[in-house]
């Protein structure tokens, strides 16, 4: 098999719009809170449409914060000099819904109908289906003594080597990605395997990776 035909089958597992427009919400009403920075949890908010909104701080669901505040702890108990970086939570939808129509705009072209939403949300997830803008999701990465450790890719590096299962990455990356998946899996977060990084909770995503009833948040304006 070429590495293109690996690229492929490794996408076909992944979350598909179809797969998540359907599921529904009960907004928990849940504020959103600031990320309460320590040793174990750090944030820097790394995206300059978000910083004009939030300056430097990084906000998520309430308990959003307190699972990665015991994801850290996890983190940390197994490796002292480790800790968790947040560089993006919550992004108001009027952020994502510009994004998405720069993208529908471009793929518009090529394909239409049902394919034409799921060729935009390989790129930009649909604003109603999205975890950031509900507060829900979090992009994040391992430090170790302050740098961030080997993950085959960076953060926000969007090639098909960011696929979590990517085996065309070093083995110490793939045992990188894994402890990441698994500290975060640990807490309860879901994984989505398009990106190394990207991990929910309460969101249509995660409903759907734990096979919840619904989804605990809804996308928030602001
Ligand atoms: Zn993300």
């Amino acid at each position: 098999m070429n590495k293109q035909d690996v690229y492929i089958k490794l996408s076909e597992k992944m979350v598909l719009y179809a797969d998540l427009v359907g599921v529904p919400v009960k907004d928990s009403q849940e504020p959103l809170v600031k990320i309460a920075t320590s040793e174990a949890l750090s944030s820097r908010e790394i995206d300059p449409d978000t910083l004009t909104v939030f300056d430097k701080d990084i906000y998520v669901r309430k308990t959003v914060a307190d699972l990665l505040q015991r994801a850290s702890s996890e983190l940390r108990n197994y490796s002292k000099d480790m800790s968790l970086e947040v560089v993006y939570g919550h992004r108001p939808l009027a952020i994502q819904k510009s994004l998405f129509d720069k993208y529908f705009a471009l793929y518009s072209k090529k394909y239409q109908g049902i394919e034409l939403y799921e060729a935009v949300h390989r790129s930009i997830a649909v604003p109603e289906i999205a975890g950031h803008p509900a507060g829900a999701a979090v992009d994040i990465r391992i430090l170790k003594s302050g740098k961030p450790i080997n993950m085959g890719t960076g953060i926000w590096e969007f090639v098909p080597d960011s696929y979590t299962f990517s085996p065309f990455i070093s083995r110490q990356a793939w045992a990188n990605r894994r402890l990441l998946r698994d500290t975060m899996k640990q807490v309860g977060f879901a994984p989505y395997d398009g990106e190394w990084w990207h991990f929910s909770y309460g969101d249509k995503e995660w409903a759907k990776y734990y096979n919840k009833p619904n989804a605990l948040y809804e996308q928030l304006e602001q």
